[in-house]
């Protein structure tokens, strides 16, 4: 599996990573180096990590708690407080060794300690190999809104070793798959094809999916770093999932919901606007919605709750001018962005997604 380079970054593969790293901690001779992990990944994949390095480094590790509630800007001033305590200078090196939390905060925390220390993502989710740790988008939380401080900076390098997998739980890996689906969905008909069967998959065939799906995020994000176009594609299926997503983690009465669990309903319900506004025939959207369903059985959405999601939605502050943005398909492998959709279809695209036998 050959190096994937982008404009400020390379992401290296399984045995190549640690090759690529040592020859880069051995010429960058940095003054320090600090590991951050979290309470999960210390436990797991640290050890493993720990065991790769061929030079006896003194490396200080860091650990935050575990979960997107920690992923603030109290937890990063408590990671700064700890460099500056234990005298990190412009030439430390921060190794981010977690998932999307540990790669989105650290990446930011790297990114502003003194202006700026170089920083490398090992990603150890499949969300963050596939997604969050490519592209160079760091930053945290501000209360509910998600993401709301950070900056768009490149890592040296991502080591992207799939045996990390081994211990991450299996509704983890199941968020991580959707992400997978909606590179298919945007970009790739041959990509989704290859998704369409997840039953039977070995260890080798998933790091070859792996592998592709970090191909169409590095090609996206390379051509647009700052998402004034076609880095818009990656939000299909996050308009309307993040309002389910936001909506049950706001109400313990129902069951908890991944990222990727809200993001698999979305992309149905933005495959059915897409049916109704653009080109995606009738016979894509089955295809869809019975792929995705493969992966994600269906939720059922208590009717009362429909409308109140909606109006989240609809009243999301993310919106630019208050209009709400879609991304939509033309046909699988296609999309277009800042499409509009009326109320009322946003409304049958629930009850699409609810008459579902
Ligand atoms: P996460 O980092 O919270 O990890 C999920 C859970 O798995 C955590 O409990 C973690 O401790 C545990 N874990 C991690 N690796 C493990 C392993 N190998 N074995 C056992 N347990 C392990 O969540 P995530 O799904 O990886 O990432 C979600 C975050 O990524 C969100 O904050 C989201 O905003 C962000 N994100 C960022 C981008 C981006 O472009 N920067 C893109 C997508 C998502
Ligand atoms: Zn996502």
């Amino acid at each position: 599996m050959k190096p994937i380079v982008s404009k400020d970054s390379i992401v290296y593969f399984n045995e190549d990573c640690y090759t690529a790293l040592n020859s880069y901690l051995e010429k960058a001779n940095h003054s320090t180096i600090f590991i951050l992990v979290d309470s999960n990944t210390h436990e797991y994949c640290l050890p493993t990590f720990m065991s790769k390095i061929e030079k006896s480094y003194s490396i200080e590790v860091i650990e935050i708690e575990a979960g997107e509630i920690h992923k603030t800007i109290e937890t990063c001033s408590g990671v700064w407080n700890v460099l500056s305590e234990l005298g990190a200078d412009r030439k430390s090196l921060l190794i981010n060794l977690g998932g999307g939390v540990v790669t989105d905060l650290g990446g930011f925390v790297a990114c502003t300690f003194k202006r700026g220390i170089n920083y490398i993502n090992i990603p150890t989710t499949l969300l963050s190999m596939v997604d969050a740790s490519v592209g160079g988008k760091t930053g945290v939380d501000l209360g509910n809104l998600k993401n709301m401080v950070g900056v768009i900076s490149e890592s040296e390098m991502v080591l992207v070793d799939t045996n990390y997998l081994g211990t991450l739980p299996a509704e983890q890996m199941r968020s991580g798959l959707a992400e997978m689906l909606k590179h298919g969905l945007i970009k790739d008909q041959t990509y989704w094809k290859k998704m369409s069967d997840l039953s039977k998959l070995t260890t080798e065939d998933l790091d070859l999916l792996i592998y592709d799906s970090v191909i169409i995020k590095n090609e996206i994000v390379t051509i647009d770093p700052t998402e004034q176009n076609i880095r818009k594609f990656l939000n299909y299926g996050h308009t309307i999932g993040h309002a389910i997503e936001s909506f049950y983690l706001t109400h313990p009465d129902l069951p908890t919901l991944l990222h990727g669990e809200a993001i698999a309903i979305g992309m149905i319900m933005e495959g059915f606007l897409s049916h109704h506004l653009l080109d995606l025939s009738k016979e894509a959207l089955s295809e869809i919605t019975e792929i995705i369903l493969q992966t994600f059985p269906k939720v059922s959405i208590p009717k009362q709750y429909e409308q109140e999601i909606i109006n989240l939605l609809i009243h999301d502050k993310k919106n630019e001018n208050g209009t709400i943005y879609f991304v939509l398909l033309n046909k699988i492998g296609e999309a277009t962005y800042n499409c509009t959709v009326p109320n009322d279809l946003i409304q049958k695209s629930f009850e699409y997604y609810g008459n579902i036998t």
